[in-house]
């Protein structure tokens, strides 16, 4: 092993051994399915730009993703439909709000950003649906080639929030009222909660935030998932808005774009660097998971990650 796999490998042991026993935090509960998550599970991954694979804790156990779908949701729809088209729809402005804020930008109806529910709302109804090719399909396509393996649906999990999911039905209902949603909410709302419901494992999300630090392509696999751009463009969100009403405290300690989701997913990307992802269910009141926050701040501090850092 090299000097440098051995520093990473020994920094994710030596942070799983040291936020293991952290308690704080709330499992979500609003989605009740979640609330059955094991409170103690905690796992870390990161995967550099040629490929190696570093992890620790059960890193190939699924859970389901949350909000950490939407910047590559957002990575979709940019592809397709380019940045202003987008842009027409959905702001790329931090909200400084909830990520469920019943909140649209007054003068135009549009939603801050892709980040929060409103904005990826948005952003998944922006998505082509055809008989040939449903929205949803194309999604699963494309999230599964971030990942570099076919992801699927946990059903009950899909299920818990299609029966509870009425904030967020209320939000489609008031983009469609403020301005024109392009889809009717009914359909936006199944794809939106089924993309929520997509199972994936630390280690998977650890290849998709390196696809997108690997300027769209993703290091496993070799396979262009969205041109460089777009790469740098969800870069760009996630830094600013990723993090809902703590972004701009995150940028500041951690310096790196991120998301989080309500499962306990949190994800990080090094541009040109690495991957990093994290699950650990016990969330914090922004949502976010509280070991997942402490190993990344920690990380960052230990191996000079901080974007803004001059080493
Ligand atoms: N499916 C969740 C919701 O829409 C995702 C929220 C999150 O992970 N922050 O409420």
């Amino acid at each position: 092993m090299s000097a440098a796999a051995e520093a990473v490998t020994d920094a994710l042991r030596e942070l799983h051994t040291r936020f293991a026993g952290l308690r704080d935090g709330q499992l979500a509960d609003y989605i009740p399915q979640l609330a059955l998550a094991e409170p103690d599970a905690f796992r870390l991954a990161l995967i550099s730009m040629d490929g190696h694979r570093y992890s620790t804790g059960d890193a190939d156990v699924p859970f389901t993703m949350q909000s950490v779908s939407k910047p590559f949701v957002y990575a979709l729809a940019l592809s397709v439909l380019g940045l202003d088209e987008v842009g027409r729809w959905v702001n790329a402005e931090p909200s400084g709000e909830a990520f469920n804020a019943i909140s649209l930008e007054p003068a135009t109806g549009r939603p801050d950003n892709a980040m929060v529910n409103a904005g990826a709302i948005v952003t998944t109804a922006l998505i082509p649906d055809t008989p040939d090719a449903p929205g949803f399909d194309r999604i699963l396509d494309c999230l599964s080639r971030f990942a570099g393996r076919q992801l699927d649906v946990d059903e009950q999990v899909y299920a818990s929030e299609a029966v509870t999911g009425d904030r967020n039905r209320a939000l489609a209902y008031l983009i469609r009222s403020a301005g024109p949603l392009p889809v009717d909410p009914v359909a936006a709302m199944e794809t939106y909660f089924r993309q929520c419901a997509l199972r994936v494992t630390t280690l998977d999300l650890a290849a998709m935030a390196a696809t997108l630090a690997h300027g769209g392509v993703n290091p496993l696999t070799g396979v262009e998932v969205v041109p460089e751009p777009v790469a740098a463009q969800v870069l760009a969100v996630m830094a600013t808005c990723g993090m809902y009403d703590a972004s701009g405290d995150w940028l500041l300690r951690v310096g790196l774009p991120a998301k989080s989701g309500v499962s306990g997913g949190l994800i990080a990307s090094g541009p040109a660097r690495f991957g990093l992802a994290t699950y650990s269910p016990l969330l914090d009141p922004t949502g976010t998971s509280v070991r997942g926050r402490a190993a990344f701040g920690a990380l960052s501090e230990r191996l000079g990650l901080h974007l803004m850092h001059n080493p």
